[in-house]
């Protein structure tokens, strides 16, 4: 099923990580040295977790608690971050996302200041998730989950029968597959 693939794929890329650092020590700008373990050192928990505006929007449709679903998807507290663009989007989708706006304002959300060029929340997002490793990224975004996935070392929480669901987590961390 999808999530044996995914947790294959995570195993390959860790092989080639490991032996790209053997072989290849200088040849590997890319992957930072804290993927150079079997698992992402910086990942948590507790975990961070950045939220897109759909992966709350769905949450709120699908009549899910974000935290709640997090920790049941982790096992760990977990802590939703939102971006400085991502609230900017939510305020600008107006009063019918009035529920989003309340919910990405709530307290245990952690909002994480924007100083780069741009409001465009996707860029965002996979700006911060390639410069800093210690995130999970949350979407349902087809595009932005494609984009996330070239990256090494990002975890991808999605929703899928009524509950969330975590792809590319290291097994290390002992997360719950379905
Ligand atoms: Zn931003």
């Amino acid at each position: 099923n999808g999530c044996r693939k995914a947790s294959l794929f995570g195993k390959c890329q860790y092989l080639l990580t490991v032996c790209s650092h053997i072989y290849f020590p200088t040849c590997s700008p890319k992957y930072p040295s804290c993927l150079f373990f079997q698992y992402n050192t910086q990942l948590g928990p507790p975990y961070h977790i950045l939220v897109d505006t759909n992966f709350i929007n769905f949450s709120i449709k699908a009549k899910l608690d974000i935290v709640q679903s997090m920790m049941d998807c982790l096992y760990a507290k977990c802590i939703p971050c939102i971006t400085d663009c991502v609230m900017a989007e939510i305020e600008k989708l107006g009063m019918k996302y009035r529920v989003a706006l309340r919910i990405a304002k709530d307290p245990r959300f952690e909002r994480l200041p924007c100083t780069h060029k741009g409001t465009y929340a996707d860029d965002c997002l996979v700006q911060r998730v390639t410069q800093h490793k210690c995130y999970i990224l949350a979407t349902v975004d087809r595009d932005l989950k494609r984009r996330v996935r070239k990256i090494p070392g990002v975890p991808i929480m999605y929703i899928s029968n009524h509950r969330f669901n975590i792809e590319r987590m290291p097994d290390d961390y002992g997360a719950p597959r379905f």
